[in-house]
């Protein structure tokens, strides 16, 4: 189910509570005589002004794929990084981030996938990141530039402070890969910055990583969905280079899914930043239709948010527009599902070369609101990756929120 219960819902935040090293003493001290003076950190609460939304315009769309694997994860085949990078140049990515998994050099990615004389490129922006690899599961780090991952790595199975203490100093963005199932990230949710709601072109194994996104939003973290491929195979040069993994380059490669972001600049400095604000819609491919998500907050008839954004609610109606931008297919017709705080709150239709649809509601004065949507329809065409269009199925793409009341500094 892609909806939140409240049952599931008071349970994942009963976790969170006991995983929240050092930050909710009340919670894991609950039989100490201080119990008088505890406050959940979930409550809803008076968040202030909030800081003004930054300009709707001044900025460039992006587009990339956050998570793929070179020759340098040793369970990649026939995955150079070169054949990465000249095949995202193909596509028309902005933006990539090469995450090998660190285990298998020790920590060491500086002087394996960085250090690869084929790690450059005039027309993408290379991001510098890794999986890294634990037994608590995986994440991936984002820098613009290089940083010592060593000692991410070096920490990776001690408490979540200490974790959460040297990714801080180290000035990285940090995401949780696949949340859910086998290798789930089993950290503290409080040191990331991004979660990965959508793994590789099977869009259909990502309802739990949904479920988890919705939770960790209703209760207050205002936590960026992004996209990754996960690829590790490339497609071989010769047909004697095939491996029985092979054919999954065909069906899952750099694209599937692609992650927009709305960059102050063209520069990897800012697409981090886009990410970590949450100005960033996933599709299904490099060619499929954006999701843009906007609010009119005084129905002036002029945008004044989009998606990532937070203001406070004004006990006024919103008018809220979604925009599918770029090649729609022809004459179909695109279902808008609204998720409002987990839950549904409505499904539309949208035709036409730039399909869109309005709709209004109330933020709630007190308390968080948020509101995203997940558009299905007609698969574009991905010429480069065939075989991928038929597992991805209707799934076009996914918004981040648009929110109301969330505390800055939760
Ligand atoms: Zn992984
Ligand atoms: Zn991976």
């Amino acid at each position: 189910m892609l909806f939140m219960s409240n049952r599931i819902k008071t349970l994942l935040l009963g976790v969170a509570c006991t995983s929240l090293l050092g930050s909710t003493l009340g919670c894991v001290s609950s039989a100490a005589p201080e119990q008088a003076s505890y406050s959940n950190p979930y409550a809803t609460k008076d968040v202030g002004t909030l800081p003004p939304i930054a300009s709707l315009t001044d900025g460039v769309w992006l587009k990339g794929d956050l998570h793929v694997h070179s020759r340098h994860s040793k369970e990649s085949t026939n995955n150079p990084v070169a054949k990465i990078i000249a095949f995202s140049t193909a596509v028309g990515m902005d933006y990539i981030c090469i995450t090998d998994h660190d285990n298998h050099v020790n920590g060491d990615v500086a002087n394996n996938t960085w250090a690869d004389p084929d790690f450059k490129s005039d027309s993408v922006l290379l991001l510098y990141g890794a999986e890294w690899t634990t037994t608590r599961g995986h994440g991936n780090p984002f820098s613009a530039k290089p940083y010592d991952h060593q000692r991410l790595y070096d920490v990776r199975d001690q408490r979540d402070t200490v974790v959460g203490a040297v990714k801080k100093e180290l000035g990285v963005h940090l995401s949780a890969n696949h949340p859910s199932g086998k290798d789930h990230f089993g950290y503290s949710y409080d040191i990331l910055e991004s979660i990965e709601v959508w793994n590789s072109v099977l869009w259909s194994k990502n309802a739990n990583a949904i479920m988890i996104w919705d939770d960790m939003l209703s209760s207050g973290r205002k936590l960026t969905g992004r996209g990754g491929s996960d690829a590790h195979h490339g497609v071989p040069d010769t047909p004697e280079q095939a491996t029985e993994n092979s054919k999954q380059a065909t069906a899952n490669y750099v694209g599937t899914p692609t992650t927009w972001v709305f960059a102050t600049a063209r520069t990897a400095e800012a697409v981090i930043e886009a990410l970590t604000n949450g100005r960033v819609s996933i599709s299904n491919n490099p060619y499929a239709p954006r999701v843009e998500f906007f609010a009119d907050l005084d129905q002036d008839g002029k945008q004044d948010m989009m998606m990532g954004d937070n203001a406070n609610s004004t006990g006024k109606p919103v008018k809220f527009r979604v925009q599918l931008t770029g090649n729609s297919v022809l004459g179909a017709s695109y279902t808008i599902n609204v998720v409002k705080n987990g839950n549904k709150f409505g499904t539309y239709q949208a035709t036409g070369t730039t399909p869109i649809v309005e709709f209004t509601d109330t933020p709630e004065m007190l308390g968080r609101s948020y509101y995203r949507v997940v558009v299905e329809g007609p698969p574009t065409d991905y010429p480069e990756v065939p075989n991928s269009m038929q597992l991805s199925e209707n799934m076009v793409g996914l918004s981040n929120p648009i929110f109301f009341n969330f505390d800055p500094n939760f």
